[in-house]
């Protein structure tokens, strides 16, 4: 019998995204993890089990090797650090833009800026790398809020439709970086459990051409 692999999911729009795409590899899970309270569900396959843990927590997981693979937003690999594991696949879903937003008018006035942002690395980064002096400040949701009631005057967060930001009077001022999900890859089970991993990074990317 092979070896176990583990692969490290978020439940919500990356798990349903990500379901075809592992049954074109042959991996069905037999629980639904929106009904099922596991933490650890099995597959069709009695080695390979998937893990349903937070968005921001399946980088740390791949990378101590507690799984083999997972699939990660590009945003948290940029905010939390995709250091320290592959990234082989850019898997084309939960697809959208990491963008700074705000009231109508955009950048004025000379004054120090207020970022409110979830992403607080992602924003230093961008407006470092524009000489832009910034206080940004960190929420941890419902980010659009915090230029109506003047916590900021802006917010860097993910817009899909724009629905949210029409909602509630903002407007996109630029974009940061298109984002997608990807598959990454423990650096150790790449070579201890090379064919394995390289089937299944092989299949996901024929899926993902396919889809
Ligand atoms: P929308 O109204 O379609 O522009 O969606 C914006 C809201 O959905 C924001 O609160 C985002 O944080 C969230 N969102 C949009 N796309 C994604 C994604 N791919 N992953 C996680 N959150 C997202």
């Amino acid at each position: 019998m092979s070896e176990t692999l583990t692969i490290a999911l978020s439940k919500g729009r990356i798990f349903k995204d990500t379901l075809p795409l592992l049954a074109a590899a042959g991996i069905v899970p037999v629980d639904d993890p929106e009904t099922s309270r596991k933490l650890i569900l099995d597959t069709n396959d009695p080695t390979i089990k998937l893990v349903i843990i937070r968005a921001t927590d399946v980088p740390t997981y791949v990378r101590y090797g507690a799984a083999d693979l997972g699939v990660a937003g590009k945003d948290v690999l940029m905010e939390n650090g995709g250091e320290g594991i592959y990234e082989p696949l850019d898997l084309r879903i939960a697809r959208c833009r990491l963008m700074v937003a705000g009231l109508p008018g955009g950048y004025e006035g000379t004054r120090r800026l207020r970022v409110a942002t979830k992403f607080v690395n992602a924003a230093h980064a961008h407006f470092a790398a524009q000489g832009r002096q910034v206080e940004v400040i960190k929420l941890y949701g419902s980010m659009e809020l915090a230029p109506l009631v003047g916590l900021a005057d802006c917010i860097v967060d993910l817009v899909d439709t724009g629905n949210t930001l029409r909602a509630n009077g903002l407007v996109p001022w630029e974009s940061i970086a298109d984002i997608s999900s990807r598959l990454i890859v423990n650096k150790a089970s790449m070579k201890m459990k090379h064919r394995r991993v390289q089937r299944i990074v092989e299949q996901l990317q024929r899926a993902v051409e396919e889809a």
